[in-house]
């Protein structure tokens, strides 16, 4: 009876493998991140220094701190109108994070590739061309495991969609970003991805051509194991200019995530939320929650050998250190966890026999 009861204890010990390991999938739900892009959509269009961007800014930030995430404004002026990044990072051993996210926020004052002439005037919603790679960032800021969230740094990017109307140049907010960042936080920067356009019904990216290719390569092999070869289609796109433009240019390793070629609502007054969908929502956001949990178990010698060397003391203590156990797949510590559970067997039944 003893030994049947052992038994079930260690048949128990061994068919609990924790939840991350048996779970490979990702936690990214596009139903969540949809409901983000509706109610963005709700504000109604959102060009830089417009009042339903600040609301919109507001919303952001709001949901991002009840998150628990820490959200500073980064203030610029740019043709006498007022522009706002959004920076957003996790409280704990923050300041290193060694993967930047990018969205823009604002949304084009100018429907300006409308068919309809007369159409042409007015701003757009931006479902797709705005709300949707903002509302990939607030999912993820959700999702994301705790421990690897201070590797993560989410900037929404202002001032990036008003390119040749009244002057205006593009990617004036990521333009801005760059400006102020130290030649130290440049060197802490491995990789930046900028998501623009990746909540389409008909979802296709193309391999935009100014991106990086070895960090693509991470991307696009990543889509391949989850299946999305008929998304992340292995062809060449175009020369993009775009909010990662800045980043390549002082040689951070960046990565424009693109719809390509470009829908047929692009700067259009139809770019609404019917043409987005949660699936392709979920698709990019699972891909990209596998990159940062990848990026961070490869990172582990990293983080726990240089947690002296930073200022704060006060933050790697309390910070969520990566356990060595990450590295260790699940059938490696089943495989552990039988070795033990038969010596402890073989002793027991040794004890009982005397
Ligand atoms: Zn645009």
């Amino acid at each position: 009876m003893r030994t049947l009861l052992l038994v079930l204890l260690i048949a128990s010990i061994l068919f609990h493998v924790p939840e991350t390991w048996t779970d490979s999938r990702p936690l990214f739900n596009g139903n969540e991140a949809y409901t983000h892009l509706v109610q963005q959509c709700k504000f109604g269009p959102r060009p830089p220094g417009s009042a339903n961007l600040n609301l919109c800014r507001d919303y952001i930030t709001n949901r991002l701190e009840a998150f628990g995430w820490n959200v500073v404004f980064q203030h610029f002026t740019y043709r006498g109108v007022r522009c706002v990044n959004l920076v957003a990072r996790w409280p704990l051993r923050g300041g290193d994070a060694s993967v930047l996210l990018g969205a823009h926020y604002d949304t084009r004052p100018k429907a300006d590739n409308d068919p309809n002439p007369t159409y042409r005037d007015r701003p757009i919603i931006g479902a797709n061309d705005g709300a949707s790679g903002v509302a990939i960032l607030m999912e993820l800021a959700r999702a994301l495991p705790t421990d690897v969230r201070s590797d993560v740094e989410l900037v929404f990017f202002d001032a990036e969609d008003s390119g040749m109307i009244n002057g205006w140049d593009w990617i004036v907010g990521s333009t801005h970003y760059v400006k102020q960042l130290s030649t130290e936080r440049m060197k802490e920067i491995r990789s930046m991805i900028l998501l623009d356009m990746v909540g389409g019904e008909d979802l296709r990216f193309s391999r935009e051509l100014y991106s990086s290719k070895t960090l693509q390569d991470k991307i696009w092999s990543i889509a391949h194991e989850m299946d999305y070869d008929h998304i992340f289609l292995d062809k060449p796109g175009a020369y993009i200019i775009d909010d990662h433009r800045p980043f390549l240019d002082v040689g951070i390793e960046s990565l424009d995530l693109i719809h390509y070629p470009m829908p047929w609502y692009w700067h259009t007054i139809e770019d609404t939320q019917d043409k987005c969908s949660r699936t392709s929502l979920e698709i990019v956001g699972g891909v990209l929650e596998m990159f940062i949990v990848g990026q961070a178990v490869d990172h582990i010698p990293k983080t726990t050998s240089s947690t002296s060397e930073r200022t704060n003391t006060n933050d790697t203590e309390n910070s969520p250190q990566l356990s060595p156990i990450h590295g260790l797949g699940p059938i490696m510590f089943q495989l552990l966890v039988a070795v033990a559970a038969c010596v402890f067997l073989a002793v027991f039944q040794a004890e009982a026999k005397r």
